[in-house]
């Protein structure tokens, strides 16, 4: 259960918008007891028709752990459903940096609340062998059928992840042959496992559900998210684009957008210490260069240091709409798109 504490999370989110106006020990001066920061958000319980209907593809929640060193979660994945539910949105994806274990979590919130739209989406790291078609045969076959994204490395993508990675750093000098990061990427093509994974992805259907899957480009290089979406799209792969920044250049950007991807594109304007302001900027560069038809909304809320996730949309679609975009721009990339990503009919069948 969700336990919400520290009215100071909401008073500087409400106040400032996220901007934090917290007093030190020194300013007021004398023995004060050091504030260690809040220890989860409260929910702010904002209420906003673009929730309505929304389905939002990437979320963190408990029971997962994406190995160590990650910011703990705010809520498990049944108390999202819950909030999903009481908000009027249609859904949500939580992603599983680690596992496939998050088409299980999605079985149980669609037991435990019925009428919201809960599914996996899990990434291909080293825990579960990296590019293993196995365990994408696992992902898909978990009772429900409601693991729908299939996502290239992030966390062990190469080469920006250090060694000392703590899933890592306790076996690497036990197993000095085994690799420690998963390439999909050799001499400018795809590997031929990155290249088997998108072929089997094309053959299936989710047991039970028969639903498609989709292809998510995770953490990789510039390159890496072209020569992806180029194999995925050649073979009729939905594909997404994992949050992809700066780094992609224009033409790739444009390549990809005529392959008919859809890019990912984050509401976590307000996390931690993070600059609220240059991410809602990028958040807009992304809507005009690539055009709301083409773009997925999404959190990457959950964690401790953001807002929960359904607050996160509603403070996300405030700050586009102050900034010029419109209503049915926010549909389109919050309920239109998503649903169209995975294969499902335009409106909730609650
Ligand atoms: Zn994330």
């Amino acid at each position: 259960m969700i336990e919400f504490k520290r009215a100071a999370t909401t008073l500087a989110l409400v106040a400032g918008l996220g901007v934090a106006v917290f007093v030190s020990a020194q300013q007021i001066g004398g023995e004060v007891p050091v504030w260690k920061g809040p220890d989860g958000p409260i929910d702010l319980g904002l209420r906003d028709p673009v929730l309505v209907g929304a389905l939002d593809l990437h979320t963190h929640l408990d029971p997962d752990m994406s190995g160590g060193g990650q910011v703990a979660r705010a809520m498990d994945t049944i108390d999202m459903a819950r909030q999903a539910r009481a908000r009027g949105m249609r859904g949500f994806a939580l992603k599983t940096h680690m596992d496939v274990s998050s088409a299980a979590s999605a079985y149980y919130a669609r037991e435990a609340v019925p009428g919201v739209e809960a599914f996996g989406r899990f990434v291909m790291n080293l825990p579960v062998g990296g590019l293993n078609p196995a365990a994408v045969m696992q992902f898909v076959s978990i009772n429900g059928g409601w693991g729908r994204i299939v996502e290239f490395p992030t966390r062990d993508a190469r080469p920006r992840q250090p060694e000392n990675r703590p899933w890592v750093a306790p076996w690497l000098s036990l197993f000095p042959g085994r690799p420690n990061y998963v390439p999909i990427v050799e001499g400018g093509e795809l590997t031929d496992d990155a290249k088997g994974i998108i072929e089997l992805v094309s053959r299936i259907r989710t047991e039970g559900s028969n639903g498609t899957v989709v292809i998510a480009t995770g953490h990789a290089t510039p390159e890496g998210h072209v020569l992806i979406t180029r194999e995925a799209r050649r073979l009729g792969v939905p594909t997404l684009i994992t949050h992809p920044n700066d780094t992609v250049s224009d033409a790739q950007y444009q390549e990809m957008k005529e392959l008919g991807a859809f890019f990912e594109v984050l509401l976590d304007f307000y996390q931690g210490d993070d600059e609220a302001d240059a991410k809602i900027a990028f958040a807009l560069k992304q809507i005009e260069r690539l055009g709301a038809e083409s773009i997925v909304l999404a959190t990457d809320c959950g964690q401790l240091n953001n807002p929960l996730p359904a607050d996160c949309i509603v403070l996300g679609a405030q700050a586009l709409r102050a900034r010029g975009v419109s209503e049915s721009q926010l549909d389109m990339m919050l309920k239109e798109n998503p649903a169209r990503l995975l294969g499902l009919p335009q409106t909730a069948t609650r």
